[in-house]
């Protein structure tokens, strides 16, 4: 079932009546895209718990990237390995999370399992800017830990530090002119472009901070001087003040190359998402650890240079961490993942429940993951993803 991001309706529609089957209500916030037919919202449902404990919160994600091609989804299973034998993405980012969430779920239910409050938070348009996650308020989340399962990587690692990232959008303003007749009429808005590219610090800049310019697009004759040129660049780093320096940088560099070109440029910052850093420990550090411990599985602490919901489910307040699912080569037509890998996250997800039943829930104190922190000294002016955190202050998942 193809679900892109903007396009969750039906696998939405497949999951909730799969939850209702199993007596609980599911909520469905708004859709992203109101005016499409295919768009959802994220799906909120809650299993009270018949025991004493901490309640936990389960998430992943139902969307994916587009395929090529719009090529379907055609998922074969050889030697043990599952992958799709179109030109589409297999969709195990991440709905082998979804699969092994909503099965647990329905062995609990079925078993009346002993567990301490289980929620589950399943989130629309996580591929490409983590929209889902920014529209949701966790506000009337019980849950003290939350568990996100969307990571490359074996079962068994659990992602601890993610970066900062913030993208700069830049577009240069000149005048056209014919190439030929009047050049010198003309202020080229790609040359101020490239000296402004020309002028940064790109790459790997140190051990923690990232930066580059993914996208340029401009001019619309090879014999007229083009007049408009825009940039699309990010800068990421697990330190909130080099990523601040290192966008400054940035920014001086578009200003400068628009005024030595003498073109204008229009700039706009987005606050992608906050990094946080669990390499000290925190309830679901420990939690995750021990349930793998008790499944008897090897458990890795690791970093990542990339964003996922997670990073906004910490900066709302929920200490939450992000696992691997075994799902390799993803955002590809050769995306796969194993069998045993589902059968461990189920496996994993089984452990947790036990371990959440032996944490009293007066001991949960909240973690301070510096999201709170990173959030209040932010100051850029034109923070669009910002404006997501705060607008919706009602239970809308
Ligand atoms: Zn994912």
């Amino acid at each position: 079932m193809p679900s892109p991001s903007g396009h969750e309706r039906d696998v939405n529609d497949f999951l909730t009546t799969r939850l209702r089957g199993l007596g609980l209500e599911v909520e469905e916030g708004e859709p992203l895209y109101p005016d499409s037919g295919s768009s959802a919202g994220n799906l909120y449902c809650r299993l009270e718990g018949n025991v004493p404990g901490t309640p936990i919160m389960l998430s992943a994600h139902t969307d994916t990237v587009p395929s090529e091609e719009e090529a379907l989804p055609e998922p074969v299973i050889e030697d043990g390995i599952i992958r799709s034998a179109s030109r589409s993405v297999l969709g195990a980012d991440d709905k082998s999370a979804v699969a092994a969430i909503v099965f647990t779920l329905e062995q609990i239910v079925r078993n009346s399992t002993p567990q301490a409050g289980i929620e589950l938070l399943l989130t629309v348009g996580e591929e490409g800017g983590l929209r889902g996650a920014k529209m949701s308020s966790l506000e009337g989340v019980a849950a003290k830990s939350g568990f996100c399962l969307d990571s490359t990587g074996p079962v068994g690692d659990v992602i601890v530090k993610s970066p900062s990232q913030k993208t700069v959008n830049a577009t240069f303003i000149g005048v056209s002119a014919h190439a030929g007749v009047v050049p010198e009429e003309g202020r080229s808005a790609v040359r101020a472009a490239a000296r402004a590219i020309t002028a940064m610090k790109l790459g790997r800049l140190d051990e923690e901070t990232t930066a580059n310019v993914g996208i340029i697009r401009g001019g619309e004759a090879v014999n007229v001087v083009p007049d408009r040129c825009t940039v699309h660049s990010e800068a990421r780093s697990h330190s909130r003040e080099k990523l601040e320096s290192q966008v400054a940088h940035m920014i001086d560099a578009f200003h400068l190359a628009a005024a030595e070109e003498e073109v204008d440029v229009e700039l706009t910052v987005i606050d992608e998402f906050h990094g946080f850093d669990f390499s000290a420990g925190g309830l679901p550090i420990e939690l995750a650890e021990r349930a793998f411990t008790r499944m008897g599985l090897k458990t890795k602490r690791t970093s990542t240079g990339g964003g996922s919901d997670v990073n906004v489910f910490n900066l709302k307040g929920l200490p939450c961490v992000n696992l691997a699912t075994g799902m390799e080569r993803v955002h590809t037509p050769d995306e796969y993942i194993s069998v045993e890998s589902l059968y461990q996250m189920h496996e994993f997800l089984m452990a947790l429940v036990v371990e959440a039943r032996d944490v009293p829930d007066e001991d949960t104190a909240p973690v301070d993951t510096g999201g709170a922190d990173a959030a209040a000294t932010d100051e850029s002016g034109t923070d669009a993803a910002d404006a997501d955190f705060t607008a919706d202050g009602q239970m809308s998942f």
